[in-house]
């Protein structure tokens, strides 16, 4: 078997029912999702707008010249990247969450692509965890801010992602995500108090942990893990 393969089945097995796998494809061709996929993967993560859109057109391709042309069309696509405001057409009609708003101004951007194509978008907000700077994200009291606002019309907000410090310190690790758990809960109390009118009752989601802290990211109550190393292998 295959080391793709293998290692989606390893996980597939090590993870609880309730943890959803993110497979991260960055930088690995359509041929490497298509492995994935035919070890029972359907969730995978892309970081950037042209490659996404030149995936889902290969994989595409791939199935039409199979004799299974409906193949790949159940992937569920989330955008973990950057999204600049001028990249959304390329990744708003085919995603079914984007992970990584950063911005209000890209959180408006994608309410407004909704409103104009009849598409209401998941959304996590990114909370910057880690003690990089160069990590994108908002600070807590920019989260705590919009999910007290009143929402919008073509935006579902359904949780909170964030990256650890990358660091072999497990306890620096512990202490990222659990500051993320306490946001998150935090938010839960005060939309539950009808205090958050921008969080609403889909709010449900805390993806954090990777391939080198996903373990700690599922013992501490992730509900996402992105990985993408630990199956694809290095990103060249
Ligand atoms: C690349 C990336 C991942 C996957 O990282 P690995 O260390 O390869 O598992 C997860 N989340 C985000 C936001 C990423 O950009």
């Amino acid at each position: 078997m295959s080391h793709i393969a293998d290692t989606i089945h390893r996980l597939h097995e090590e993870l609880p029912e309730n943890v959803k796998l993110v497979a991260v494809s960055k930088f690995h061709p359509a041929e490497a999702v298509a492995e994935a996929y035919a070890a029972g993967q359907r969730v995978f993560g892309e970081s950037r707008p042209q490659e996404l859109s030149a995936k889902i057109v290969a994989l595409r391709e791939m199935a039409a010249s199979s004799d299974a042309p409906e193949m790949y069309s159940d992937i569920e696509w989330h955008f973990i990247g950057h999204l600049q405001t001028n990249k959304l057409k390329l990744v708003l009609p085919y995603v079914a969450m984007v992970e990584s708003v950063d911005s209000l101004r890209l959180l408006s951007a994608v309410d407004g692509w909704g409103a104009a194509n009849g598409k209401v978008t998941d959304v996590l907000l990114e909370y910057h965890i880690a003690s990089e700077e160069t990590k994108q994200g908002f600070s807590r009291e920019e989260i705590l801010d919009i999910v007290s606002g009143q929402g919008f019309r073509n935006v579902r907000i359904r949780g909170l992602m964030g990256m650890a410090t990358f660091t072999d310190d497990e306890e620096v690790i512990r202490a990222d995500f659990a500051r993320l758990m306490s946001l998150y809960d935090e938010i839960v109390r005060l939309r539950d108090a009808g205090l958050c009118p921008g969080a609403g009752p889909d709010f449900d989601v805390r993806s954090f942990g990777m391939t080198h802290d996903y373990r700690i990211a599922v013992a501490m109550g992730a509900d996402v893990v992105r990985i993408g190393t630990l199956i694809f292998g290095e990103r060249v």
